[in-house]
């Protein structure tokens, strides 16, 4: 295809601002899919995207776009068509590394803008990652069907932050179809074609690759130069790894086949690599004879920061469990785990996540596509610990902190993000965030009410809960969005939690000293509800460095459940025999006390 008529674009968005439905009208309004196969979000093919109403892969297509004649613009329909290439990306910020490969991929964006919410912490942060790659962002107001909407007033807020006139700012319902056409029209008009030498060596970008238990590995690429054929050996340039492009298409969306994708395409490739770890997301591909002689520039690798255990309900599943991770880490390059051995859970994994979302999601695909019954610890982050002895190590729970003797000092990681919320709930918000034991900085105000606040936080304290908060606080109107910003020396200590006088490593966290107190109360005041009765007294205890600083006591259980059932109906015992049994299954045994499996969750829902 002639470069000049290929455009490249992703839609970035807030979530739920209507990425995927936008997505869908362009699938229709270019009859890229029968009618009759249309469906809601149809790029959201994941089962648990369906479910959830979120996208969380990102989805490339090709369209055929020709424009028809408008008389009112002096246009007459040109005798070609266009090839659009698109990529709809997830809005949640745990999966913001899938944004920023997209973006790579692509000339402009589509930045979607809720009309009846407004911009949000996230529509920011996507902005500053398009404008940072490049790109050519045609904004968009969308849902201006809804009766809350005020497309003038988020219009202005638009125009305010990308310096644009309030005419290029689109208006569109991607419900009812409403300026649709305009947004194909502006997309050929304002995104620049691809750039890149057809005639010189190879050199794709793979922005995304999956493994098929049928054809191997796929890889998603963007071409930049050069044009790679159907039956061609390839090199992968980083991993210096070389294989054969055994087909090679695009998506429409189905896979479908072609003979060559050249400059300026985004398509995919069949290769006959057997591991992902030969055509790694963000590596170079080109060709085994004639290779480039400088690769792409890639991306920066994702680095895991919420970090938590998993174990198999039951010991003898841990061999599946092992099998699963290595499949599930096949299609998610974020994913990163390493064997655990816990005193109380036995043998499992900890697993390095990209935030709280993205654990839920991969606990969830475990449980539910290989039918593991898992005990997940609560989620920690890794700290880095400065030794006695010179040196450092950096732990991933708090189980392997060594000895405090030998610990000079601890540091844990910080996350430096904004709040965007209405101006009236910014006393609240700071309080949230002082609540966390994070600092605000700049304060500013924009166009119609919208505060944006910059603040600092350690990120452990904003695990669990603080999205929550946030949300309520604000009657869902506010977000929050973050990066990574360094690791501090604070005062942490261990928290152990000590179940009938022996510690229960998979229940010890990392606090502040400060914390510690009121978070060991809350810990065993919930473990006291999570902990059914035993024959005898249990105590638990809150303990940092063997001082107890909480405790509570379950009491002895009194008699045996059926004992109140004497005589008669044998059926009735049976039942309640067999429910007791089903309640053992997810217990785990600690010494002599039995400690249900949701137990080691308590932790999730405090602050
Ligand atoms: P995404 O998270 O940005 O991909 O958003 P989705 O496309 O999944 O849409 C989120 C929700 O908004 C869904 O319930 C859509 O049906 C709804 N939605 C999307 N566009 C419109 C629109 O133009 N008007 C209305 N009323 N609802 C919309
Ligand atoms: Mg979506």
């Amino acid at each position: 295809m002639t470069q000049s008529h290929i455009r490249n674009f992703c839609i970035i968005a807030h979530i739920d601002h209507g990425k995927s439905t936008l997505a869908d009208r362009l699938l229709e309004a270019t009859g890229t899919v029968d009618p009759r196969q249309m469906k809601n979000q149809l790029l959201d093919s994941m089962d648990l995207e369906r479910e959830k109403g979120i996208t969380i892969k990102l989805a490339p297509v090709r369209m055929n776009y020709r424009p028809a004649a408008n008389s009112r613009a002096g246009r007459s329909a040109p005798s070609f068509v266009y090839q659009l290439n698109l990529i709809d990306t997830p809005g949640h910020v745990d999966f913001s590394y899938e944004v920023s490969r997209s973006l790579a991929a692509c000339e402009g964006a589509l930045l979607v803008v809720d009309a009846s919410q407004g911009v949000q912490a996230q529509t920011l942060a996507n902005v500053y990652l398009a404008l940072e790659a490049n790109l050519t962002i045609i904004p968009v107001l969308n849902k201006i069907d809804l009766p809350a909407a005020d497309p003038d007033k988020v219009g202005a807020e638009l125009v305010k932050l990308l310096g644009c006139r309030s005419e290029d700012v689109l208006r569109v319902s991607a419900k009812t179809g409403q300026g649709i056409n305009e947004a194909l029209q502006a997309i050929v008009e304002r995104v620049p074609p691809p750039g890149g030498a057809p005639e010189g060596d190879i050199r794709a970008l793979v922005f995304d690759s999956v493994y098929d238990d049928y054809r191997g590995v796929i890889l998603y690429c963007r071409v930049f130069d050069g044009s790679l054929a159907s039956g061609q050996e390839i090199k992968m340039m980083a991993a210096d790894s070389v294989g054969t492009a055994l087909e090679l298409g695009y998506l429409h969306p189905n896979m479908t086949p072609d003979k060559t994708l050249s400059a300026g395409e985004i398509g995919y490739v069949v290769t006959n690599f057997r591991s992902v770890s030969e055509g790694r997301v963000g590596d170079t591909l080109t060709g085994s004879v004639n290779p480039a002689k400088r690769p792409l520039s890639g991306y920066r690798e994702v680095k895991p920061f919420v970090y938590a255990g998993l174990f198999p309900a039951s010991a003898e599943h841990y061999p599946q469990l092992k099998d699963a991770l290595e499949k599930l880490s096949l299609n998610d390059s974020a994913l990163q785990y390493t064997p655990e051995t816990s005193h109380v859970l036995g043998h499992g994994f900890r697993i390095g996540f990209l935030g709280m979302l993205h654990m839920d999601i991969v606990r969830e695909r475990l449980e539910r596509d290989y039918r593991l019954e898992l005990i997940v610890t609560s989620p920690s982050t890794d700290y880095r610990v400065k030794l006695a002895g010179g040196g450092y190590m950096v732990i991933r729970s708090a189980a392997e902190l060594p000895d405090p003797a030998s610990v000079v000092e601890i540091s844990e990681p910080w996350i430096r993000g904004e709040i965007v919320a209405p101006a009236a709930y910014v006393g609240a918000l700071l309080q949230l965030v002082a609540s966390a034991r994070g600092r605000t900085g700049n304060i500013s105000y924009g166009e119609s009410g919208l505060a944006v606040i910059n603040f600092e936080a350690p990120l452990p304290n904003t695990l669990s809960g603080f999205y929550d908060k946030l949300k309520s606080l604000t009657s869902g109107y506010g977000s929050y969005n973050y990066e990574l910003a360094d690791y501090r020396p604070e005062d942490l200590v261990r928290l152990d939690c000590l179940v009938a006088g022996e510690r229960a490593d998979a229940l010890s966290v990392i606090a502040h000293r400060g914390e510690a107190a009121r978070l060991g109360r809350q810990l065993v005041e919930k473990l006291k509800e999570a902990i059914p009765k035993q024959l005898f007294v249990v105590s638990l205890q809150a303990a940092v460095n063997g001082k107890i600083i909480a405790r509570e006591d379950i009491p002895a259980l009194k008699k045996n459940v059926t004992g109140h059932l004497y005589g008669g109906d044998v059926s009735r015992k049976k039942k309640l025999w067999a429910k007791q049994k089903e309640g053992k299954k997810r217990l785990k045994k600690f010494g002599k006390v039995d400690i249900p499996a949701d137990a080691f969750r308590v932790l999730l829902n405090q602050k």
